[in-house]
Order: C-alpha cells, then sequence, then structure tokens
C-alpha cells in the first residue's frame, strides 16, 4: 500500500516550476520552489515541523504542552498541523487588525486563538506583546517558539530547503532569490548553497520598499510577511550579495501575472520575489539558473491582490488591467 503516515510526511521536497510568460526576453533559466505544496500551505511548515522536534528534543516542550506564539499567518498553521499530530495544544494571539478568515483557518486545525486590541499602546497589558508574555508565564507546559530568534528556523532551511534546490537542479543554481520576513528561508538555504558550492552561487533577498533590509525606515507597506522594521536574530546579513527592494505596486501585478499567465495562484511576497528574481535574470546568460522561492499560495489574498476594487483604490491598476468584465463589456 502506497500512504503517508500523517500529513507530517508531506512537508518540503516541494516542486521546481520553470516560469515561462513573464519571463519573455530573459535567457536565464528561472525556475520557481513552489512552497504551496506543502500540507500546510506554506514554507512555514518547514520551520513549524524542525523547531518542535528540536523543543521535543531538547525538553523544552513536554508531552501535552501548549505551544504560545503571537502568530496569524503562516507559521501558525504549520504549527497547528504538527501540535495536532503530537498532541500538543496550540494557543496563538493575533493583532485584532487580522481578517477574521485567517482567524477561523487557525481554529479549524484546532488551535486557540486570542484576538488582542491594536488600538492599545504596546506596554498596556492588553497588547499583543504582553498578552502573548502572561500567556507563557501563566500556561503550565508552555513553550514559545518563536520564530524571529529560534535558530531552528534557518537550521530547517539549512537541512532541507537547499539540499532540495542543490538536488532539483542538479548544481547547475546560480542564483537564489528569496523575500525576506524573520531571514529564515534565505539565511538558511542561503548559506547551505554558498558552503556547497564554495561561495559560487549568488543569494538576493527581495524586500518590499521601506523595510530596514534594503535600507528602509520601516515605512508602511502592503505586501504581507515580509520585510521588517528590526533586525531579527534568525537574519545573517553576511549571505545575501544583494537586496533588490520591490515596490507594492510591482509586487501586487506580478503576483496577478502569476496567476493568470502561469497557473500559479500564490501571495504577495511571491510576485515581490519574482520581481527581484526578474530583475537579477536579466542581467544574465543561458547558462544561469535562477531559484525563486515562492512562500505560500494566493486564496488567503482573494480580497485584495486579487479584487479589482482593493487595487484601484491604491492606485495599483494600470488601464486594462480589470479582470471584473461585465455583461455590457462582452
Ligand atoms: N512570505 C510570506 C507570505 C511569509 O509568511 C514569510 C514569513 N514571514 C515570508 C515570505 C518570509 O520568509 P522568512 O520569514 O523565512 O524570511
Amino acid at each position: 500500500m502506497q500512504y503517508h503516515e500523517s500529513m507530517i510526511d508531506l512537508v518540503g521536497n516541494t516542486p521546481l516550476i520553470k516560469l515561462n510568460s513573464v519571463t519573455e526576453g530573459i535567457r536565464a533559466t528561472v525556475l520557481a520552489k513552489v512552497e504551496y505544496f506543502n500540507p500546510g500551505g506554506s514554507v512555514k511548515d518547514r520551520i513549524a515541523l524542525r523547531m518542535i522536534e528540536a523543543a521535543e528534543a531538547s525538553g523544552e516542550l513536554r508531552p501535552g504542552g501548549t505551544i504560545v506564539e503571537p502568530t496569524s499567518g503562516n507559521t501558525g498553521v504549520g504549527l497547528a498541523i504538527v501540535a495536532q499530530q503530537k498532541g500538543y495544544r496550540c494557543l496563538f494571539v493575533c493583532p485584532d487588525k487580522v481578517s477574521t478568515d485567517k482567524i477561523n483557518v487557525l481554529r479549524a486545525y484546532g488551535a486557540e486563538v486570542v484576538v488582542c486590541p491594536t488600538a492599545v499602546d504596546p506596554d498596556h497589558p492588553d497588547s499583543y506583546y504582553n498578552v502573548s508574555d502572561r500567556l507563557v508565564r501563566e500556561t503550565p507546559d508552555a513553550w514559545k517558539p518563536d520564530q524571529y530568534s529560534n535558530p531552528n528556523n534557518p537550521r530547517s532551511h539549512y537541512e532541507t530547503t537547499g539540499p532540495e534546490l542543490w538536488e532539483q537542479t542538479e548544481g547547475r543554481i546560480t542564483h537564489f532569490v528569496a523575500g525576506v520576513g524573520t531571514g529564515g528561508t534565505i539565511s538558511g538555504t542561503g548559506r547551505y548553497l554558498k558552503d556547497v558550492s564554495e561561495g559560487r552561487v549568488r543569494i538576493v533577498g527581495a524586500d518590499p520598499e521601506g523595510s530596514v533590509y534594503s535600507g528602509g525606515s520601516g515605512r508602511p507597506y502592503l505586501v504581507e510577511g515580509v520585510g521588517e522594521d528590526f533586525w531579527p536574530d534568525c537574519y545573517d546579513r553576511g549571505v545575501a550579495d544583494e537586496i533588490v527592494p520591490v515596490s507594492d505596486k510591482d509586487s501586487f501585478q506580478m503576483t496577478r501575472r502569476l496567476a493568470k499567465e502561469e497557473g500559479l495562484l500564490v501571495g504577495g511576497s511571491c510576485g515581490m520575489a519574482v520581481v527581484g528574481a526578474l530583475e537579477v535574470a536579466k542581467k544574465l546568460g543561458p547558462d544561469d539558473v535562477v531559484v525563486v522561492l515562492l512562500p505560500d499560495g494566493g486564496r488567503g489574498y482573494l480580497s485584495k491582490i486579487f479584487n479589482d476594487e482593493w487595487m484601484n483604490d491604491y492606485g495599483f491598476l494600470e488601464e486594462g488591467e480589470a479582470t471584473d468584465v461585465r455583461v455590457g463589456d462582452v
């Protein structure tokens, strides 16, 4: 019989898919590492599994313990799936600006979600930060993964994403491009590829304009999951050879093109990373192989990036780009 013991067995080993349309005029091969094929639908399943297994091994997470993390998105889904399969409780803390759809996804997987007011000072006892700290202190057998500082976040990529890319490209990868959030993906994958190629593979970060990684001052941007206003411990400042800043508009327009032209319904940080990858690839020749990592799928963004009205409100749609065709138009 061919079957997997549980969804946990399906974490990682995601496919590489060639981009054929958005790459028009580019001579290099551009391949996408499509992370929505993970069981929880994002790259974060990799770090969830590695962080939990390491905490079990070190004794920080005891049988029947509770995982407490401030998260509203992909990391929460990954943690919730691994936790339910291994018999842990999940207690997540989210700010109230997070959409109810995202909170419902976490609850669907069995996590408990505490929603905190956004409109209070960080020092207020009900603030997002204080509530998660208090829950860790007050819950018996609580363990907080802390994806921003946990070394098992980049380590999961050093041990899985990096070796997968090296094998899948038979060592022919010349450039690796990824968005930077906690920095785990680029630091772990990038370090592995540098080590295995003796420094030959170039590592490129893509970053929202305004974020610290590309020299910004923390100016707000709309792409989710990437960019920071501080330097997380998981980010290895020595690994990226180059950081490409990308605007919200370019990120979202590329995200829509990926769905329409490549059959890839992916999130906004994927569009951002592809813009960065094409920026690099356009200067390269036919022997170059650029791999760009796409962290998640697009279904969590249907009411934003894939909604003409929302795109128009922000001035992100060009003339003739609307997809909302009315009866009178055809
Ligand atoms: N894109 C999305 C949608 C994410 O959730 C994240 C993780 N915050 C990233 C990109 C960036 O990955 P990393 O945290 O490994 O830098």
